[in-house]
């Protein structure tokens, strides 16, 4: 029998536990023993104990012998196709196989047995054959342990062992049948998405090759730009101071533009320099001691001075005792005066950029890609929160405004140029020292980035 391409047995659709207690409850109700065969004459289940009859015979060797042939004729006996056949023994008692047929295929074959057909006379095992004379008295005593049947009883025992076999043989089929398409499904799933992700890797692998070439680009290109930008700032700069002779008020004035953009060119070139460059875990920091509050204030000085939004103010909330931190003043400055430009510069007219200086315990961020997940049980963090009321960042923008060169599509942020590499660099320089910038924004209400920089061990109160 098929399914799904693969041919099955009795032992593929039956369980054997199921095969041994349907023979012994068959044996416990008739008094038959029975055998089930699988169909290259396997033993699957039988139920059968040995009549006291039979334990005499085979206490002469000859009886061993001659028994243990009879049943290994009758386990061979699946491959005739004729059944049911009847077999009688050297003892005198019978035997009936009856192939087990399903959908036309033959599973198997059961044997029942040993029994006295009810027809026979009595039984006359011949002494000669056992090599041995045998005890008539006791022979004719102990057959009555065997069970006496007619044909009829016989053909309806075996009716009805077939048709409970059949119900459970179709419901292994159907378990089965079940069972492969669900294999088949999975099986085909797995092969789906086992070439989903051969794709992914090789996508990935190739992204990794372009960022790797869009890196080595960007830092070829920012030194070559650097170098004669150099030479433009120097050589304004000796003008500017007179070394080639006096300069008139407009020639001052044009040449102070030229310093000045010409200094923002190369901030934003060496920028684009570092960007390409860095790695937050190769930084080599100059840690000291550095209390925040005081950075704070530098960094808002200094970016009120690059920034063209004069009327914005910058207000601090103080009153919080915050212990300093172990930390590269240079680079956390840095970070600082990114987050306060921007603040600034998404900031409403007239409007006011808040700065807090505290300390926090950071929930657990199971995505971060730092080590607060370890680190948050044992260790607090200096947060430096700046709140802006510009027009906030849409939700599934907000991680990705830490990409390099990423820049939320809306007018409203395009107005104000840049190059979306400010807050890469930022969390670049804070995740160097363990720590992490998160931001929070309700569009339309306005943004709070947090630096968030760890206290030194021990330094906790
Ligand atoms: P840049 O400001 O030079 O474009 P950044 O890396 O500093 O680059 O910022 C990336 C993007 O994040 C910005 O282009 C802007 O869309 C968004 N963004 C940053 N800070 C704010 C803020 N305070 N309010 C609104 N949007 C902001």
């Amino acid at each position: 029998m098929l399914v799904l391409d693969r041919s099955l047995g009795l032992a593929d659709l039956v369980e054997p536990g199921g095969l041994r207690e349907l023979c012994t409850s068959f044996h416990a109700l008739f008094g038959l023993g029975m055998r089930v065969h699988a169909s290259d004459g396997t033993l699957l289940a039988e139920a059968a104990p040995e009549s006291e009859y039979c334990a005499y015979l085979r206490e002469f060797p000859e009886g061993r012998r001659q028994c243990k042939q009879l049943r290994a004729r009758l386990a061979g006996l699946a491959d005739t196709p004729e059944a049911p056949t009847s077999v009688r023994c050297f003892g005198g008692c019978a035997y009936l196989a009856v192939r087990v047929l399903f959908e036309g295929d033959e599973m198997g074959r059961v044997v029942y047995g040993p029994f006295l057909p009810a027809d026979s006379a009595g039984l006359v095992p011949s002494a000669a054959g056992l090599g041995a004379p045998l005890d008539a008295v006791r022979l004719r005593e102990l057959s009555g342990s065997l069970r006496r049947v007619d044909r009829a009883t016989l053909d309806r025992i075996v009716a009805a062992f077939q048709r409970i076999l059949d119900l459970i043989l179709q419901g292994g089929r159907r378990a089965l049948l079940t069972s492969d398409a669900h294999h088949a499904v999975v099986e085909e799933s797995y092969r789906e998405v086992a070439e989903k992700n051969r794709q992914l890797r090789e996508t990935t692998e190739r992204l990794q090759e372009l960022d790797r070439l869009k890196s080595n680009f960007l830092a070829t290109v920012s030194h070559e730009l650097r170098t004669p930008l150099t030479s433009i700032i120097g050589y304004s700069e000796m003008l500017s101071q007179g070394l080639a002779g006096p300069l008139n008020d407009e020639q001052r004035r044009f040449l102070g533009t030229i310093l000045e953009k010409g200094e923002a060119l190369l901030r934003l070139i060496s920028a684009i320099l570092d960007v390409s460059t860095l790695d937050a875990s190769r930084i080599a920091l100059q840690r000291r001691s550095l209390d925040l509050r005081h950075l704070c204030r530098r960094a808002a000085d200094q970016a009120l001075v690059q920034s063209s939004r004069k009327d914005v103010r910058v207000q601090f909330r103080e009153g919080y005792i915050v212990p300093p931190v172990e930390a590269d003043p240079e680079l956390i400055e840095k970070a600082l005066v990114n987050l306060l430009d921007n603040a600034l510069k998404y900031s409403p007219p007239s409007g006011v950029v808040e700065v807090e200086v505290g300390l926090t315990e950071p929930e657990v961020d199971e995505d971060s890609e730092v080590g607060f997940v370890l680190l948050a049980p044992t260790r607090r963090y200096v947060e430096v929160g700046i709140h802006d009321a510009g027009p906030g960042i849409p939700e599934p923008e907000l991680d990705r405004v830490f990409d390099a060169f990423y820049q939320v599509d809306g007018s409203a942020t395009r107005a104000h140029g840049g190059l979306g590499i400010g807050l890469a660099l930022a969390q670049q320089f804070v995740r160097a020292h363990g720590g992490e910038i998160r931001v929070e924004s309700r569009p339309g209400h306005g943004s709070v980035f947090r630096l968030l920089l760890p206290l030194p061990p021990g330094a906790e109160t």
